[in-house]
């Protein structure tokens, strides 16, 4: 039987409703004869309000007790989970990082998973089970909590795909898949059907939500094929793989307030494009600090805050 791995974000599982629309899905797979792998990120906002509640106990805390606190929210997701499961009549068993054997660097609040010993998480699949685990954690040497950075559950996820050998690990969230630009940021967005390892690392390292660059990283070193979908409609996602398609372009990020970045590959070859870029700048009459061309991006970084409507002009020309 082949095993699939699938994680749910923090708006997938933000509440009651949304868990059981969560746990349909994975009963909908498990039926289907997969072994299931679920990692689950916390709640909601619940990261954010763990970090506020404890820099209102301490202006610089412990870094050690502060990843005790935020491995938390994950640990609430993957038991509600796994009780809703057992309800519904479905063996499942919630698992934290350590107990999933995720082994990290003691590095706290952005630890590297350097290992994982799968023993547990494959005696509990055999056993028929669907096996739930907390996304963003894992244990250090010194047998200490440690939290994998901001996002860090698609790391968590990419992770247990690779060592389990996973046929696909499919990321669900509140989009349905990789867009040409933040879909929430501009509506003209178009959902990409597929990216390469590269664009999509390229996108991720330059602030675009969607995918934890790390994760990325993962994927293709251990060709792990990523599915993002979104959690509430059907539709397809979009595959990320080692396959590369020449000259399109992917997407634009728009990164803090002076800085976008177009990915696609060829940018060094497609003179076109760069003047498409180039005249959009000069008409809105943009100060330049830095524009520098890769074969996979062109980064921009302009001296004053850039306003929406030039990713709107960006967009609308290139893609
Ligand atoms: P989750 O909580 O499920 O991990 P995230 O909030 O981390 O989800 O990531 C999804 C968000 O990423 C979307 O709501 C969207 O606003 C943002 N995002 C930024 N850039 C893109 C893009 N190019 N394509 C799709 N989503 C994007
Ligand atoms: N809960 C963590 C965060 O909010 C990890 C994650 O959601 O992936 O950053
Ligand atoms: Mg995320």
């Amino acid at each position: 039987m082949d095993t699939i791995v699938l994680k749910f974000g923090g708006s997938s599982v933000a509440d009651n409703e949304k868990l059981k629309l969560v746990a349909q899905k994975i009963t909908g797979l498990y039926e289907k004869k997969h072994n299931i792998v679920v990692v689950v990120s916390a709640q909601g906002k619940t990261t954010d309000k763990l970090i506020e509640d404890a820099k209102e106990l301490s202006e610089k805390p412990n870094n050690r007790e502060l990843d005790v606190l935020l491995s938390s929210g994950e640990q609430i997701s993957s038991s509600k989970l796994s009780l809703l499961l057992n309800k519904m009549g479905y063996p499942s068993i919630s698992l934290t990082g350590w107990q999933a054997g995720i082994y990290t660097n003691n590095t706290n609040q952005n630890a590297i998973i350097k290992c994982i010993n799968t023993g547990r998480i494959r005696e509990e699949l055999e056993d028929g089970k669907i096996v739930i685990i907390a996304g963003f954690q894992g244990i250090n040497e010194n047998m200490d909590i440690t939290t994998l950075g901001r996002g860090g559950s698609d790391t968590t996820a990419v992770a247990i795909s690779a060592s389990l050998g996973a046929k696909n690990c499919y990321i669900f969230s509140d989009v349905d898949g990789v867009y040409t630009t933040d879909p929430n940021r501009l509506p003209q967005a178009k959902k990409l059907s597929a990216l390469s390892y590269e664009e999509m690392l390229e996108i991720s390292s330059e602030g675009a939500k969607v995918l934890h660059n790390r994760c990325v990283e993962i994927g293709e070193k251990f060709k792990v094929p990523i599915i993002t979908k979104s959690t509430f409609n059907n539709k397809p996602g979009t595959v990320i793989s080692d396959i590369i398609e020449e000259n399109t372009i992917k997407s634009i990020v728009k990164k803090e307030v002076s800085r976008l970045s177009i990915i696609g590959n060829g940018m060094t070859r497609n003179f076109n494009n760069l003047k498409l870029i180039l005249d959009i700048i000069e008409e809105n009459k943009l100060d330049m600090l830095e524009f520098h061309v890769t074969e996979s991006k062109v980064s921009i970084t302009f001296k004053d805050k850039i306003a929406d409507d030039i990713l709107e002009k960006i967009h609308e020309k290139l893609v």
